[in-house]
Order: structure tokens, then C-alpha cells, then sequence
């Protein structure tokens, strides 16, 4: 025990040495004293909760090497950049490097030089890579972004798969810790049994980030929202995050030609490209990005006041850790999703288009849920927390769009009798589109067909727009009063 509190104290030490800070946060501590302690262990800590100390730290005072797996190459360049500016002898092998540096850094990771190795999970199964993994002391395997391991989380990489193995054929089993911002039940057993974690010390910290507002925005031009949004915060850094290239090159384009300094980034572009945009909006030079989810992993700014989503992502997983982006710093930074029905459709074709071998029974639960998300009228903020499994302490964070708003409640009984009624008369087989158009008393062929212009509730709310209806309905499923199946 006395030995164990001995090396927590050195961590300490190190953490003022090399990173500058005073103590822990939450959860480094326990994570950090678990794994001096030997033990596996599964970290679910937020984007910007600091992981990347909780295996910096112990690599420094264990004996041998740690070897940390990452996706991204663009990531583990500045990670060691930064370790090396502080004196941490560290390095990364990915498929950037030249044969030359390759060779170079396998022979100085032979000889014992550096206490951290950052790999890509392809490069575990590249024989000749294995063959130096085999002859050096490893102490610790280090899994970041574990949920990449897992088909349920939202970015999986099947190399990821390939670890367990790996870590199986070494001369001595290294103490395996993983590391992810994904909490859903389903992933973190994924990570556990996939990544052959023993015994694993299990950490999730709050996942509540009070310093973010959050806001869903129903408005009828999204890019002019936009404009002005950045217009009325002129020094503000943020992301507009966009579902598709084309939209990506569509608001960049328009946000240029209206003299706002900003910045693009998609998987159409070309590297070179890619960087370039990506340094120009970390170093300041452009205040804004405009991008698909291909950007923002691993990227370490802290001082990112605002993302927009210009449309709705397919999943609360994604859109947590993207919004996630904004205000590392602790400071106020506001999370705005700006939603509209037409991009339901586009993640429903999306999901279509995918594998069709497998059910995507699990892909449309989730769009279900972040449309609910959208619709609620309820505090954001605790619905975000329950649906990664929390119990907050309290019902309104008055700090989103909906604690906030200064909208009159109105009094929809009526309107949900009237839906639900032509629900039950169309004998609940219909989707929304055409309970709509019961409602609303439309004329169409399919309608006069099944007779249901006969029905009582044809056309009792033909005084309300498509929309209102479509709203309506869109409110009582989110508060669980119907529920659409597909
Ligand atoms: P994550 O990987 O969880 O998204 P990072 O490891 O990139 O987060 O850390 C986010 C930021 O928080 C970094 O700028 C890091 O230097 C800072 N940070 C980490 N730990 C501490 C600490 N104990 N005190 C102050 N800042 C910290």
C-alpha cells in the first residue's frame, strides 16, 4: 500500500513537471491509482475530461514501454509532438512515416528509448511490427477511442478486433487499460469481452459538461441563422458541422462570399488540403469551420465557443461527442442543433444504403431517439444524461433552449384527441404522412381508396398547416404517447 501511495505521489509530481497542473481531475485520480495498482481498467470520461493523462502518467513510471493504439494519425502527431516539446520520450508509427523513419524508430523502440509508442490499430498486424512488440518490455497497452472496437459505437474500425490477439501472442500480458467517451451498456460490454479486459477497474465520470448550453433551433434558413450567428460573436472560434460534402462546400461557399474567415474540411478533399484547413482553424487564422464528421477527432482546441450542427446527426453518441468540441477550456460555449424533419429522411436513406446484410433495427432506435431530442420539451440537458444511463439531480439545468424559453406553453389537448382518434379510426397501420393528411382533409386518391375521407376526424384540423400537424404528432411521440414502428 505504502508503495502504491509512493508512486501516486511521484504522478503527482509528474503531473506538475511535465503538464503544469496542480491536481487531478475527476477521475484521473482513481484511473491513474488503479492502473499503478496493475490492474485493467475502462475509462468512460467525456471529450475534454483529459484521458490522454490518465496513461500518460503511469507510462512514466512504469519500467518498460506503453504502447497506446489510436485511429488517428493526425492525433498521435500532436499528442507526441507535445510530449516530446516537454522532454517524455515518445514516438508513433503509422503509415506516414518513411521506410527511414520507420526503421529508425523501430531500432530506437528496440533499444528501450521511449516510455510511449503510438501505433495505428493496422500496423498490430503487420508481422514485422509484431516481431518488435515481441522483444520489447511493454508494461502497458493503452486502447484509445475503444469503442472503435465495437459494431454498436459509431465509429467501428474492424482492426480494432485484431488487439486481443495481439496482446495474447506477447511473452508477458501488459496491464490493458481503454479509454472511450461512448457509454451506452452495449459498447462498454463490447469493449470489455472484445478487448479481453480482466477483472477491468470501470470508471464512468459525469458525463454532464455544465459549461455547455444547449440548444435545438427550428428555423427557416439555416445558413442566415448562421451568418448572423457568427456576425453577432465576430471573435468567437467554432464548427458548423454539416451530414454531407456537398452541404459542407454549400455553407462554406456562402459564409465566404460573406466575408466571414473560414475554413472547410471532408473526406473529398486532399490531404494536403485537409491539414492545411485543419492548421489554419487550430492556429487561428480562420475563425470558423465548416465540416462532415471526418473532422474534430483528436483535435486538441480548447478555446472552440460554439459548434452548429446544420443537420441533425444520426445518433445522440455523435452528436454528444461532437458538440463535445466546444469549450474544453471550462469556459461558456453553446451547443446548437438546428433541426428540420428533412433530415430524418436523410439519415433514414443513409441508414438504408448501409450494409444490407445486417438489421438496422438498433441504427433507427437511435435516430428515433435523437429526433425525440429534438422535439422534447423538456430539459436537453437531463435528456442527453438519461440517454447515456445517468440520473441527474435535478429536472431543469436552466441552461438550454428549452429551460430557458420564453414560449408560452400552450394547452394541445384538444389537437391530441383529434390525432389520436384518427389514429385509432385508421387502425393504427398508417405513418405520420398520411394521418397528416387525414387530418388536414386532403384529397388524394390513396385517401378516397380506403375511404377514409368517411372517417369522422377527415379534415378536423384542415385549418392547421401540414407542419403544426406534423409538430404535433412529432411532440406526443417524443413524450412516448405513440409510437412510430417501421
Ligand atoms: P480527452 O481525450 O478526454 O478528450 P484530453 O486528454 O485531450 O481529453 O484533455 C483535454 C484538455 O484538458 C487538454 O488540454 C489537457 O491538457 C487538459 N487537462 C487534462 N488533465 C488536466 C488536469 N488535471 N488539469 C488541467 N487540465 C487538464
Amino acid at each position: 500500500m505504502n508503495e502504491l501511495n509512493n508512486l501516486f505521489a511521484t504522478s503527482k509530481a509528474l503531473l506538475k513537471k511535465y503538464f503544469g497542473y496542480d491536481s487531478f481531475r475527476t477521475g484521473q485520480e482513481e484511473i491513474i491509482k488503479h492502473i499503478l495498482n496493475g490492474e485493467d481498467c475502462l475509462g468512460i470520461m467525456p471529450t475534454g475530461a483529459g484521458k490522454s493523462i490518465c496513461y500518460q502518467i503511469p507510462a512514466m513510471t512504469f519500467d518498460g514501454v506503453t504502447i497506446v493504439v489510436s485511429p488517428l494519425i493526425s492525433l498521435m502527431k500532436d499528442q507526441v509532438d507535445s510530449l516530446n516539446d516537454v522532454g517524455i520520450p515518445a514516438t508513433y508509427i503509422n503509415s506516414s512515416l518513411s521506410e527511414f523513419e520507420y526503421m529508425q524508430a523501430i531500432e530506437n523502440a528496440s533499444r528501450g528509448m521511449y516510455k510511449i509508442i503510438y501505433v495505428a490499430p493496422e500496423r498490430l498486424i503487420n508481422e514485422n511490427f509484431f516481431n518488435l512488440l515481441k522483444v520489447l518490455n511493454i508494461s502497458m497497452f493503452a486502447i484509445d477511442e475503444a469503442h472503435c472496437v465495437s459494431q454498436w459505437g459509431h465509429d467501428f474500425r474492424p482492426s480494432y478486433k485484431e488487439i486481443a490477439n495481439v496482446i495474447l501472442n506477447l511473452k508477458n500480458r501488459p496491464i490493458v487499460t481503454a479509454f472511450t467517451a461512448t457509454a451506452t451498456e452495449l459498447v462498454k460490454e463490447d469493449i470489455i469481452n472484445s478487448l479481453h479486459l480482466s477483472n477491468p477497474f470501470i470508471i464512468t465520470t459525469g458525463f454532464d459538461r455544465k459549461n455547455l448550453y444547449f440548444a435545438v433551433n427550428t428555423v427557416d434558413n439555416k445558413k442566415e441563422f448562421i451568418l448572423d450567428y457568427i456576425k453577432q460573436n465576430p471573435t468567437q472560434s467554432g464548427i458548423i458541422y454539416c451530414a454531407t460534402r456537398k452541404n459542407v462546400e454549400n455553407v462554406y461557399d456562402f459564409l465566404e462570399n460573406n466575408g466571414i474567415l473560414v475554413s472547410k474540411y471532408h473526406g473529398g478533399m486532399t490531404e494536403k488540403n485537409r491539414t492545411q484547413s485543419q492548421n489554419d482553424f487550430v492556429y487561428d487564422k480562420t475563425l470558423v469551420m465548416v465540416a462532415t464528421n471526418a473532422f474534430g477527432m483528436g483535435i486538441d482546441k480548447s478555446n472552440i465557443r460554439f459548434v452548429i450542427h446544420f443537420n441533425m446527426p444520426k445518433d445522440l453518441e455523435s452528436y454528444y461527442q461532437e458538440a463535445g468540441r466546444s469549450g474544453r477550456d471550462g469556459d461558456e460555449a453553446k451547443c446548437i442543433l438546428l433541426f428540420s424533419r428533412a433530415d430524418i429522411v436523410t439519415n433514414r436513406v443513409l441508414i438504408e444504403q448501409g450494409n444490407p446484410e445486417i438489421n438496422h433495427s438498433t441504427e433507427y432506435k437511435k435516430l428515433n431517439d435523437i429526433v425525440d431530442y429534438c422535439n422534447t420539451d423538456k430539459c436537453l440537458r437531463k435528456y442527453i444524461l438519461e440517454y447515456f444511463g445517468e440520473i441527474p439531480l435535478f429536472d431543469k439545468c436552466n441552461n438550454c433552449s428549452n429551460c430557458n424559453s420564453e414560449i408560452e406553453l400552450t394547452n394541445i389537448t384538444v389537437d391530441a384527441q383529434k390525432i389520436l382518434s384518427c389514429i385509432k379510426r385508421m387502425h393504427e397501420r398508417f405513418g405520420v404522412a398520411l394521418v397528416c393528411d387525414v387530418l388536414k382533409g386532403a384529397k388524394s386518391a390513396k385517401i378516397k381508396n380506403m375511404h377514409f375521407d368517411k372517417l369522422s376526424t377527415y379534415g378536423v384540423m384542415k385549418d392547421y398547416s401540414k407542419d403544426t400537424i406534423k409538430e404535433i404528432i412529432s411532440f406526443l411521440i417524443s413524450e412516448n404517447y405513440i409510437t412510430s414502428y417501421r
